[in-house]
Formats: C-alpha cells, structure tokens, sequence
C-alpha cells in the first residue's frame, strides 16, 4: 500500500499548491521512489471540460481522454508520469456517482448522507487506481475554510485516522504576507490557516510557507509553537525565477528531507543533477527570440498554461530564453494597422479556441505569417484557421468556413459527426451534450514521408492528444494541395487530417492535437523545439 501525502492550502488562493505538489512528487523521485499525484477539486462541475479557460485555465487532456485541472499539467512535467482519468475527481463527480448509485437501488434502503456516504466515495477514489506507487500525492483544491470542501477534509481525516500517521501525512500550505508600513513578515494568516484546519480534526505534520522574504528563525519558531509542529517542519517556500527551479529550492529548504523523517525512512542523498541543468539553462540562456500567441483568452495566462511551458521546453532544447508576445486576436479585426507589430516577432502561434469571436484576426495573423514567411505553429484551431486561410486566399473557395460558426457556403471544417476507437465508433450529432463529448485523448497519426513532420518526429507513427469537436473536411484534401498544402499527418484510417504543412515556406506547420500536454522540460516537444529553432532562424536573418 503506498504512503499518502495530503496537500492542503490555506490563507488565499493562487499559493503553487499544485506547483509545490509537483516538485515535492519530483524530489522524491529523485530519491528513487514511485509516485503518483491525484487533485480532488471540490467545485460542482463533473469536470473543468465546460468551463471557460478564462474562469479557470487551462484544460488539460489525459492520454485516456479526461478533461482535468491545469495541475495535472504540472504533475506530468515534473515528473514524467502520465496522468490518468482516475487522478482527478471534483465535488460533482463524486455527487453525480453516490446519485446514480442511489438511483440503482445499491445502497438498499439507506438514508444518504455527506457523511459516510459521500465521504466514502472520496476515500474510494483516494484508494484505488493505485500502480505499486511508493507515495500517493493527493491535492486538495480550494481553500481551507471554504464550505465546499469540507467533505474532502473530512475524508481525508478519516483516512489519516484509519491508515495511522506511520503511512499519512498532511502538509499544509500557506502565505506569509510581508507588510511593507511595518516592515514585518506576518505569521498571523498562517496561525489562523492551522486553526481552521484543527478545528475539523486535522493536525498539519509538515507546512509550506509561500513568502518573498527570507523568515528569521525566531518567527519560524514562532510558527512552529503555535501550530504545534516541530521547527525543522515549518519549510520556507520562497518565490523563484522560474518554476523548475522549485525542486532545488524546496529540497534547500529541507521539504523533501521533512517527509522522509516523517515516514521514518532512510534520509538518502537525492539525486538532482537533472534539475540542476535545467535551471543553469534556463538562467543562462545564450540568445532571445520573441513569439507571439495570438489567441482569445490572453487576459489569463493560465488558459495556455501547458503552452507556454511547451515553448519554455523548447527555448531549453535551443539555449534561448523564448520570449512570448500574448495578442489578442480581436485587435487585428479592429484596427488595419495592428497587424503590423507582427514584423517584430520571430514566429507566430495561433492556439486552441472556440467560438467565432476573433477568429477573422487570427486568419490574418496566419496570412502575415504566410506572406512574410514568419515561422508559423498552428494548433487545433489554430491549423482549421490555417486551413481556412489557404482555401479562401490561395484555393479560390472565398466561401470556406467552420460550421463552428454556423452554416458557411463552404463547411471546410465540419463537425465530426463520426470516429474510431480502437474497435469502436464514436457518433456525435450537432444536439449532443456538451461535456465530455469532444474526441478527447491520444489517437494515432500516421507520418508522410519526406515532410517536415516526419524530419521532426523521427518517426512514421506517432500519438498525440485531442480535444475538438470540428475537422478540416478531408474531401478538400486536393483544392488544398493544389494551392501548396500538404498533409503531412493523418489518421490510420486516412479520414481526418491531423498535420498540415507548407512546403514552401520556412516553416508553417498546423496540427489538429495539442502537443503542448506531452511537453516536458526533460524531453521538450519535438515541434517546439523545431518552432523555436526555426524563430531564431529567423530572428538571425532580420
Ligand atoms: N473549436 C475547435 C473544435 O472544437 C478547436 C478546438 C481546440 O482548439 N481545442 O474543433
């Protein structure tokens, strides 16, 4: 049975909860230990899948197609280790299980309640799924205090009562706010946070403490007394450069060493050298190169989370700091002139999207890219864009839309109304349900040779990840090549385009998957390393 390890956060939200979940699961790999990390959400949508990216970030996609919370990212790029459907439950996933269950007839005549009933779903979903890991990192969303998520506290009291402290730890996370009339560091937020959490039952062994400033050890003390936790417990999380400089500072701060004492294991020497290079790397870049995003949601960097981490990874596989430009697409639509800013960047990226607002501008990007032979990385809506912008400019189909949009003269992208699964076929009609009905997760593609896909990927098969609804219609396939697209990625059965490229032109690349979720720093995406490598290109010959 693994160890489990309950991360919870207090005093506001926005800590690095999932951040610091993230580097604690990479540290103790580093000791050579298997890890696993789960987010318990206690919001009431089943999952993120319907929510706006502006709300809440990021969606992030599993290979076996969840839609989860944008930490999930995190725990794959720290760790290497792909996350899975059953490593995220919100409040209303757990609520709509006990109720179907309850419609069933299974829980024979009982009265349901929060507790056990609910209570026991969590503990359930904690328990299961497990892979021999040796630690079981359990986020806790939201924050102490708040009323949604006291089932989740409670179920996780429940367990630490029942698995005994020998195989439970609880670390809590707070802020230490630094007031700058006075001068001071306060530990009085913290103080309360703890409280809170005593007061339903649960006593934090070891607290994270988000602060700008170096703590003096008489404060540390302080905090230690009165939350009744031993000094050496009370870890500093201070603010860093970059997030992958999170690992070294929390193991300098003693975090990782605090769990192992906890857990009465032998206090090894980590191994960190791999963190260790990615920070020197990313701390001394030896060039710049600037690439604009030109998207919808660039209010909240959150919503391109895994994206601009994507772009990160692969500024480190080139030794350049990547600097990126966030447009909104919309302003190229309400002014002529806006456009031309973009000759002051060395690539342009037009995200995944929904909806038709702002997408007139983000065809406009594409055709400045085009024309000005600025390298161009185009993903999911970002390639049905791409596409439009060649059919209406180049394939003489001025008419070419997106039914996304209604009903366009031309449907070049319609939607999918028909897949395969493995052995299955997915139907999908234009009343289905929103949620969870998109073609989600990892499908296969299929290399041509000879293309600039095929020279990135080194291979003639490969898997990617998907969340979309519409597809760039394979009966245009000709129009489109005939005006210098190819396709140089499809589905096995050759039905839908998932990569178009075009040959002439330093490099135009859109694909129909997100490759950003499978980037990590260790092993930074193929595509992006190109998209970097080809921006510098370009910015050297400016
Ligand atoms: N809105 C488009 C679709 O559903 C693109 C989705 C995306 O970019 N993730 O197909």
């Amino acid at each position: 049975m693994p160890r489990y390890l309950f991360i919870t956060g207090g005093v506001v939200s926005s800590l690095g909860k999932g951040l610091g979940a993230a580097a604690l699961a990479a540290l103790l790999q580093a000791r050579g230990y298997k890890v696993r990390l789960r987010k318990l959400d206690p919001y009431l949508n089943v999952d993120p899948g319907t929510m706006s990216p502006t709300q809440h970030g990021e969606v992030f996609v599993t290979d076996d197609g969840a839609e989860t919370d944008l930490d999930l990212g995190h725990y794959e790029r720290f760790t290497g280790v792909h996350a899975r459907r059953t490593d995220n439950i919100t409040t209303g996933r757990i609520y709509s299980d006990v109720l179907a269950r309850e419609r069933r007839g299974d829980y024979l005549g009982a009265t349901i309640q929060v507790i056990p009933h609910v209570t026991d779903a969590i503990k359930a979903f904690i328990q299961s799924n497990h892979d021999d890991e040796d630690f079981v990192i359990c986020e806790i969303g939201g924050t102490v205090g708040d009323i949604e998520s006291l089932p989740f506290l409670e179920a996780i009291r429940q367990l630490g009562n029942e698995l005994g402290r020998e195989q439970t730890c609880f670390l809590h996370v707070t802020l230490i706010p630094f007031i700058a009339a006075a001068g001071e560091l306060k530990t009085k937020p913290t103080q309360h946070s703890v409280k809170e959490l005593q007061s339903v039952g649960i006593q934090p062994d070891i607290l994270l403490c988000r602060t700008e400033h170096p703590l003096p050890d008489e404060q540390r003390g302080k905090i230690a007394l009165f939350c009744n936790i031993r000094p050496s417990a009370v870890i500093l999380g201070m603010d860093v450069g970059n997030i992958y400089e999170v690992p070294l500072s929390y193991h300098d701060q003693g975090l990782d060493r605090e769990v192992i004492r906890h857990f009465n294991l032998p206090d090894e020497k980590p191994d960190l050298s791999g963190w260790a290079r990615i920070s020197d790397g990313l701390a001394n870049p030896d060039s710049e190169v600037t690439i604009a995003i030109v998207g919808k949601y660039t209010s909240l960097q959150d919503s391109y989370k895994s994206l601009g981490e994507a772009l990160v990874h692969g500024g480190i596989a080139n030794n350049a700091k990547v600097r990126i430009e966030w447009i909104d697409s919309e302003l190229f639509e309400k002014e002529e002139a806006a456009i031309e800013a973009l000759h002051h960047v060395s690539g342009i990226l037009v995200p995944g999207g929904f909806g038709e607002r702002g997408s007139e501008g983000k065809i406009r990007a594409i055709e400045f890219a085009r024309v000005h032979r600025i390298p161009y990385l185009g993903i999911c809506f970002g390639m049905q864009m791409a596409v439009l912008e060649t059919a209406r400019n180049l394939a003489g189909l001025p008419g070419a839309g997106s039914s996304e949009f209604g009903e366009p003269e031309i449907p070049l992208v319609g939607l999918m109304t028909e897949w395969t699964v493995g052995n299955e076929t997915m139907q999908r009609s234009s009343d289905s349900d929103l949620g969870g009905t998109m073609r989600l997760g990892a499908y296969p593609c299929l290399l041509k040779d000879g293309t600039l896909a095929r020279e990135l990927y080194e291979a003639a098969e490969i898997s990617e990840r998907h969340r979309h609804r519409y597809e760039v219609n394979i009966a245009y396939r000709d129009s489109l090549e005939a005006a210098g697209m190819t396709f140089s990625g499809l589905s096995p059965d050759g039905m839908l385009p998932e990569i178009v490229e075009r040959p002439d032109h330093p490099w135009f690349v859109g694909v129909q998957f997100h490759p950003e979720l499978k980037s990590k720093p260790f092993d930074p995406h193929p595509l992006f390393t190109g998209f970097v490598a080809a921006s510098m290109e370009k910015s050297r010959l400016v």
